[in-house]
């Protein structure tokens, strides 16, 4: 592809992207493909010689397109979000242009500055305190992973990174709600899973805090060492919000390394009304949200803040003489401040949607998200047969449908429909299991999502329901 070809082709590709999303809510929001379907109906081997780019284009079309579940459509209520915009989109395509590999300040001055830009920006729209200081990480397991392996060197002065863990007797807290990444972290870190302590939750399935330190103080009485705690700010599930102030307390009490996984909710911090959960953030040593999740910044962009950035730097920095450069004592070389060397240039799209939205844009549809959420609980409270199975404290409902007098097995029926609801293509959502119960959820976090969205969720849902 020469550059005129590149032209052509790439003003087709902005004018296929903008039909996709005028058309997006004609698609199936889940892939309706069986296993192999997409592998087998692409070719067996790669091409000996040069292929025509109409061809691949119409096979992306043809035999991709179908493997494909829509995460930009204003139906899919699944998981949590990885929402993009069209601000995020320029932003990644610019960055792709560029190619620019940023591990260095001196590999691109531009994007170590913008991304402690960008960064500081964040800080200050969510409420942290200025003492904090952020980085991008590709996801909010890496930046997890980056708090558990901090805290084991910030414990023993560095010198696990060179020793090892010999004698390990560290004990981490979460509760049991906390999200996986946090298991594979233990496992990763050498800290183990048998030292992952999980803490039981409450009626509204936050961390119970007195439970916490009941198994510290079991812990220590058994000569363990407790190291860290991790608060999860908006749970997976039900995005229950661990109290920031109670836990705390704990951490301050047992000096633990406090870490904060508000993956989505952190988001929500934008809303001055929602400030007021962040009383006790400041004795946090680290905090992680993903504006790839609800910020409208396409995956991946994970936005990591550490109270100490040189525990952080001093964990992770290795410096081979390759890698020496002139002005090191006085930029931020991102590359020491997490897992990968090579970075990708993630703060221009931010950047792009922070200016392009302003923080008024952001709030404008956090609010209207929260507000379609209610509008949403409302109408399954109405229904009479629904029966709603958690607090719904920001954007995701848990609910299950429980007809009166019904004898059989409800969580079989209930997977039944959710099996009915995502089959049908007009709305995509997922479960979870609540104190064993089955339980669907009900995600509203999409960048361009309405007031009618919601009306037909609540159709497709009730549709189903007559279907079982
Ligand atoms: C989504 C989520 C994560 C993991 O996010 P990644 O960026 O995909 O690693 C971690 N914690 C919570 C609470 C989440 O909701």
């Amino acid at each position: 592809m020469n550059i005129e070809e590149f032209r052509q082709t790439g003003y087709k590709a902005i004018d296929w992207i903008c039909g996709y999303f005028e058309n997006i809510e004609q698609y199936p929001v889940k892939s309706q493909v069986r296993p192999r379907d997409v592998y087998d109906s692409l070719g067996q081997n790669p091409p000996e010689y040069p292929e025509n780019f109409d061809d691949i284009f119409a096979d992306f079309e043809k035999k991709i397109m179908p493997g494909i579940t829509h995460w930009q459509s204003p139906n899919f209520h699944a998981y949590f979000p990885a929402n993009n915009s069209f601000p995020s989109i320029i932003g990644e395509l610019l960055a792709a242009a560029l190619g620019a590999q940023c591990m260095l300040w001196e590999t691109s001055p531009a994007a170590a500055e913008l991304e402690e830009l960008v960064m500081n920006w964040l800080r200050g729209m969510i409420g942290l305190p200025s003492y904090f200081t952020g980085v991008i990480q590709d996801t909010a397991s890496t930046a997890t992973l980056a708090a558990v392996l901090s805290a084991r060197e910030r414990y023993s002065h560095f010198e696990s990174n060179g020793i090892g863990l010999n004698e390990n007797k560290f004990r981490i807290y979460c509760s049991i709600d906390a999200h996986s990444s946090i298991d594979k972290a233990v496992r990763i870190s050498g800290i183990g899973s048998n030292n992952l302590v999980k803490i039981k939750t409450k009626d509204d399935f936050t961390m119970d805090v007195s439970d916490l330190n009941c198994n510290i103080i079991n812990d220590l009485e058994n000569g363990y060492i407790p190291l860290m705690v991790i608060a999860a700010f908006g749970t997976t599930g039900t995005t229950a919000l661990d109290s920031i102030p109670d836990i705390a307390e704990i951490a301050q009490k047992y000096n633990l390394w406090y870490h904060i996984d508000a993956a989505l909710a952190g988001s929500a911090l934008i809303l001055p009304e929602y400030r007021h959960h962040l009383q006790g953030v400041q004795h946090a040593d680290s905090f992680v949200f993903n504006p790839h999740k609800w910020l409208f910044t396409n995956f991946d962009c994970s936005a990591y803040f550490v109270k100490d950035a040189q525990t952080l730097v001093n964990t992770f920095a290795i410096t081979p003489e390759y890698l020496k450069t002139q002005h090191d004592n006085n930029v931020n070389n991102y590359r020491d401040w997490g897992v990968p060397l090579g970075r990708r240039f993630r703060a221009l799209k931010l950047w792009f949607v922070i200016r392009s939205f302003g923080i008024a844009g952001l709030q404008e549809k956090i609010r209207l998200h929260l507000a379609l959420t209610k509008e949403m609980l409302a109408k399954l409270q109405q229904d009479g047969d629904i029966e709603i199975l958690a607090p719904v404290p920001l954007n995701t409902i848990c609910f299950r449908y429980n007809p009166a007098k019904y004898i059989g097995d409800l969580n079989a029926l209930n997977r039944e429909l959710l099996k009915k609801i995502n089959n049908s293509g007009k709305i995509y959502m997922t479960h979870t299991t609540l104190n064993g119960i089955y339980a669907l959820r009900f995600v509203v976090a999409q960048t361009n999502i309405e007031h009618r969205h919601i009306t037909s969720a609540h159709s497709a849902i009730r549709l189903a329901i007559r279907k079982l």
